[in-house]
């Protein structure tokens, strides 16, 4: 296992993670330029961070500043009601994997999506299996152009708070089931991102890990898990500051050979969007070396 206690050469920052201070919008070329300040080799943005700023504007910002993508977020919502929206769906996705590709991403980040209607209060059917079997047929048809474009595809199974709204695919087992059905010869190009936050729970989380194996762990992503959590979706924790065993979890992660990054996301209206983004990252930087 790595050891991060001397320098945070193996930090990457998830960009949402300094997006929003005391409710105002980051632009993310102020965010990059104060990763590149700190030393900090390598970011995840979002998106519409990207595209408020201009996708050439981003790309030339990370080729200046020599930064890394250890991700890019994110592709996926792939269920709907229709065929157009299951067209729309695809057509998105792919534009993802072309900025993705643009920006030279280790991965693009999928968030699979659920029940149509639901992020927005109102489900439009009760069917979660209709809503997998959909995520399993969007995949499959986004893993033929990431194939061709050489962009990996990292499923990342959420929490199962979120299984009506989010992700239909909330363990490492179901997201390295649809792994082995649409790659068996595991190219390199289908996995699944760790998210420490969504996974700890899992009794069965280290089979998971040793299943996947090199070939499959594509992302690592670290922030605690906070006792009460007050929020289910902006109130997460500095590592450190929760229940999480992150180090045992890198362990893990590590001895099947993942050696990239580990990508701080911290999405906390609360506490550290309260702060100056300046100050955050430097407790990212602080808590990399002592709580990961
Ligand atoms: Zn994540």
């Amino acid at each position: 296992m790595r050891d991060f206690s001397q320098d945070h050469r193996w930090l990457s920052i998830n960009t949402a993670t300094v997006r929003k201070q005391r409710g105002v919008e980051q632009p993310l070329p102020d965010i990059i330029e104060a990763c590149a300040r700190r030393g900090i080799r390598a970011i995840s943005p979002w998106r519409d961070q990207v595209a408020a700023a201009g996708l050439s504007t981003i790309s030339r910002l990370v080729k200046t500043h020599g930064l890394a993508l250890s991700g890019y977020c994110r592709g996926g919502m792939f269920p709907a009601t229709n065929a157009a929206g299951l067209q729309a769906a695809r057509d998105d996705n792919r534009r993802a994997v072309d900025e993705a590709c643009e920006l030279n991403a280790a991965c693009l980040v999928l968030v699979v999506g659920s029940l149509p209607g639901a992020l927005a209060g109102k489900a439009v059917h009760k069917d979660i299996a209709l809503s997998r079997s959909q995520v399993h047929d969007g995949i499959a048809e986004l893993l033929e152009y990431a194939t061709v474009n050489h962009m990996p595809l990292a499923i990342e199974p959420l929490h199962p708070m979120y299984a009506a709204d989010r992700a239909c695919i909330n363990t490492m087992e179901q997201a390295l089931d649809v792994c082995d059905a649409l790659d068996s010869s595991r190219s390199g190009t289908l996995g699944v991102a760790v998210d420490v936050y969504h996974v700890w729970w899992d009794p069965k989380l280290e089979a998971q890990i040793k299943r996947a194996g090199k070939e499959r762990l594509l992302a690592f992503h670290v922030c605690d898990w906070l006792t009460p959590t007050t929020d289910l979706l902006n109130d997460r924790g500095m590592m450190g500051d929760g229940v999480i065993d992150i180090p045992k979890i890198r362990g893990w992660v590590e001895a099947q050979g993942f050696a990239g990054y580990s990508e701080v996301e911290i999405f906390s209206t609360a506490t550290w969007w309260q702060r100056d983004g300046g100050p955050v990252l430097d407790t990212c930087i602080a808590r990399h070396k002592t709580a990961v």
